[in-house]
């Protein structure tokens, strides 16, 4: 199969793990089970991995609320670094759905993955925070030196309305700002547990410490004083420093916002992106994206990650390593003026293995 028959079909056979068992990692689960050329084989949460080369469905986890529920499971209280020490070179790409809460929790688990197991493949993940992103910057060259490709920010938000807007921008000679405003629909809290204690994060009165120590039953006693709604503005997420690192616009000119129902699976209000920016001929305009209101959380956040572990392997195979982020796959934003400095990681490097595989 030449290169562009690759990049157009996805290369076969890419053994994907799912880490995090929770909303995300079993709606992954179940999009790798929709998708060809992808094979799920291994999952794992804080009790344990199932690792099955011949693969892992749906079908396996109903009824079944934690991983080492599963027949062959390997209990383990350190299950993605025991999996990936166990199992690390039968494995082609890592889908990353862990909590964001403590916020290095990302960066120390890639860290201890780099570092030691023989893992050397791709890796792609869910998470939320800037202060994610910041914590695994650091990464950078551990990653190259491992020959891991790691795309971060590869959800919905960051990920999905993240290359919207690098994507959008392409119109304008400079972006003045990039609004984005979710609406999430979900009918049981406790099906994504992380996402929605996450959230609290952004609410008056609540901080990382106070939301950590937070029992369940505290979340669900604040829920129920909201009547299951949050209303959220002015979020710490990463769309804004993923935007800044692909040279988009500073970070201060993103804003991301949303409205959570965490008693139905309607969704509140659409999600939209708005960009908007300068013309060639000095005017003043805005592009705006909705998303369908009959794509869920889950289709949004790991339809997208699916796309990018593909491109992903194909960046790999021909020699891409390092840390890269979701908008800095799209096209590149080059505006004239830098009203700040863009700091570009292995960029020029993936720009080479683009076209070294002509796509
Ligand atoms: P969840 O609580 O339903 O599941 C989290 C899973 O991670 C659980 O299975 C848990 O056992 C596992 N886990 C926790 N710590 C672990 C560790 N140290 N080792 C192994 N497994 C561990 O959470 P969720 O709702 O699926 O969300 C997962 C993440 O996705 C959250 O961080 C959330 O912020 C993020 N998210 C991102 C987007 C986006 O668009 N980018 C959207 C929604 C959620």
């Amino acid at each position: 199969m030449n290169n562009r028959a690759l990049s157009a079909s996805c290369s076969p056979n890419i053994r994907v793990a799912v880490l995090g068992a929770g909303g995300l990692g079993r709606g992954m689960v179940a999009m790798l089970a929709q998708r060809s050329g992808l094979l799920c084989v291994a999952l794992a949460d804080t009790t344990g991995y199932c690792y099955q080369p011949l693969g892992l469905g749906p079908e396996a986890l109903a009824g079944v609320s934690q991983v080492d529920q599963l027949p062959e499971a390997v209990p383990s209280k350190q299950a993605i670094i025991a999996l990936l020490q166990e199992h690390g070179q039968q494995l082609d790409a890592l889908f990353l759905a862990i909590p964001n809460l403590p916020v290095t929790l990302y960066a120390e688990t890639m860290r201890q993955i780099a570092e030691s197991t023989p893992f050397q493949g791709v890796v792609v993940d869910a998470l939320k925070r800037t202060q994610a992103v910041e914590h695994l910057l650091p990464l950078d060259g551990l990653y190259r030196s491992q020959r891991l490709l790691h795309i971060t920010g590869a959800g919905a938000t960051p990920g999905f309305l993240t290359t919207v807007a690098a994507v959008a921008a392409q119109s304008f000679v400079e972006v003045l700002s990039v609004d984005i405003h979710f609406g999430v629909g979900v009918a049981n809290w406790e099906a994504y547990r992380a996402t929605i204690r996450e959230d609290f994060l952004h609410l008056e009165g609540f901080d990382a410490e106070r939301v950590q120590a937070m029992t369940d039953a505290e979340i669900e006693s604040e829920l129920n004083a909201r009547e299951g709604l949050l209303h959220l503005t002015n979020m710490e997420h990463a769309d804004d420093i993923i935007l800044e690192l692909a040279g988009v616009c500073p970070r201060d000119r993103v804003t991301v916002g949303g409205v959570v129902d965490t008693r139905h699976a309607k969704k509140p209000v659409s999600t939209t992106v708005t960009i908007t920016g300068r013309t060639v001929s000095g005017a003043v305009g805005s592009h705006r994206f909705v998303v369908s209101d009959e794509c869920t959380m889950v289709d949004n956040v790991c339809g997208p990650a699916v796309g990018f572990i593909c491109r992903a392997a194909l960046l790999h195979q021909h020699g891409t390593y390092g840390l890269l982020n979701s908008a800095e796959l799209m096209p590149r934003f080059k505006p004239k003026t830098m009203p700040y400095q863009a700091s570009s990681l292995a960029l020029p490097q993936a720009d080479e293995a683009l076209l070294a595989a002509g796509v």
